[in-house]
């Protein structure tokens, strides 16, 4: 690739087969950390995943320094991270390091750094993931006992995406595996159960102050392509630069793209979701907590019934999910129910 340019998307993948074999998409996270190690332009990578500690799921965020972590640490958690807390930590380490967050996360550890020059001279770059909702550590506790899955044996949990489809797979300690459909556990996620209080309002999905934001590329002709590819948004010198050398090297395949083909066939899917007017009315009929500040925000956006009615139910499900006995319920519930609950969400919101 000749020319790679600050605020435009690619689309592309690592070369490396075992990391594509690990990774949610193309591999490019994991792909620019291995690459950056191995350059000794960092001496590690704050990167996260799922464990279970106690019959309890939850995640780790930590500071790793070999390839081999940085598989291990590859793929998607769909779950509340510990990045900023690890990043605080940095006071006390002596290296360079890189940082993979969500959106949310990146805006406060840049507020972070801003504020704490010795550790902003450790955090060399900060790969964003696109992000359009998240879930809670009960979001799993419910799920598998749903289920009948033995938390207590768990020593890893990978998420393997595909388009419409994808695995669970849950590591035991014994050394055994079982394996999920990522798509019937989706549609919880979907619904809004044990959404992530903070996504809610969230409207800023592409992690626009990272260095490189990367994400999945959905479109027919990615869709059926035999290798997985990720999106890719180089924001700075840095991503520019680091892609443009692995690109030299062949560690990374890139293409083009173009930032305004990928908002223009994802339009619907970003109108709904930057869209905070609709979420404001919905938020009110569903009896939920509105926040003043979105109020202002959201004069000026237009009215659309639809996804008003698509946010009113995921709304809905967020709070029973909220409740002792409502979360019983939506968990004794047929999973067809669930189902039937996140594809009218969803087909409410492309409207
Ligand atoms: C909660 C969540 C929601 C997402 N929603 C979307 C979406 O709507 N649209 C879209 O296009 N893409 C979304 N993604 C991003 C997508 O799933 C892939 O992570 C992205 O395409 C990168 O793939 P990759 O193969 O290059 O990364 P990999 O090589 O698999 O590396 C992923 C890296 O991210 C780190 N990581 C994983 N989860 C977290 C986390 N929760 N917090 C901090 N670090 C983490 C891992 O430790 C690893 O280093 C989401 C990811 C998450 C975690
Ligand atoms: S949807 Fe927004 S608030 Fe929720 S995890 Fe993703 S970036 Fe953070």
């Amino acid at each position: 690739m000749k020319k790679i340019t600050v605020n435009e998307l690619y689309v592309g993948y690592s070369s490396n087969e075992n990391i594509r074999k690990n990774s949610s998409s193309g591999g490019v996270v994991t792909g620019v950390l291995t690459y950056m190690l191995t350059e000794k332009i960092i001496d590690g990578a704050i990167v996260s995943k799922i464990i279970s500690k106690d019959n309890k799921v939850s995640a780790i965020s930590e500071l790793v320094s070999s390839t081999e972590e940085l598989i291990e640490f590859a793929g998607s958690s769909y779950i509340d991270t510990p990045v900023l807390s690890t990043v605080k930590r940095l006071d006390a380490y002596d290296g360079k390091v890189a940082v993979v967050a969500l959106p949310c996360q990146i805006r406060a550890i840049r507020k972070l750094l801003n504020n704490n020059k010795k550790i902003n001279k450790k955090v060399v770059i900060i790969i964003g993931l696109f992000c359009r909702g998240n879930v809670t550590n009960r979001f799993y506790d419910d799920y598998f006992v749903k289920g009948k899955i033995d938390t207590g044996s768990i020593s890893k949990i990978k998420i393997k995406r595909g388009y419409l489809d994808g695995k669970v797979i849950i590591k035991k300690t014994n050394e055994n595996h079982e394996e999920l459909s990522f798509k019937k556990m989706n549609f919880y996620r979907i619904a809004g159960i044990h959404a992530k209080t903070l996504c809610l309002w969230c409207h800023e999905h592409l992690a626009n102050e990272a260095d490189i934001s990367v994400g999945d590329i959905f479109t027919p002709e990615y869709r059926k392509h035999e290798i997985k590819h990720s999106s890719i948004i180089p924001r700075s010198k840095i991503g520019v630069e680091i892609l443009k050398s692995m690109s030299d090297k062949n560690a990374t395949v890139i293409k083009y793209f173009g930032l305004a083909n990928y908002i223009k066939y994802f339009r619907k899917i970003e109108n709904f979701g930057s869209n905070l007017k609709n979420r404001y009315i919905a938020a009110k009929l569903t009896g939920l907590k509105n926040n003043r500040r979105i109020k202002q925000k959201c004069k000026s956006q237009s009215i659309n019934v639809f996804h008003i009615i698509s946010w009113s139910l995921f709304f809905l499900n967020y709070r029973i999910s909220k409740t002792k006995y409502g979360r019983c319920f939506l968990y004794k519930m047929p999973s067809f129910f669930i189902k039937a609950n996140a594809v009218f969400i969803k087909i409410l919101s492309r409207f």
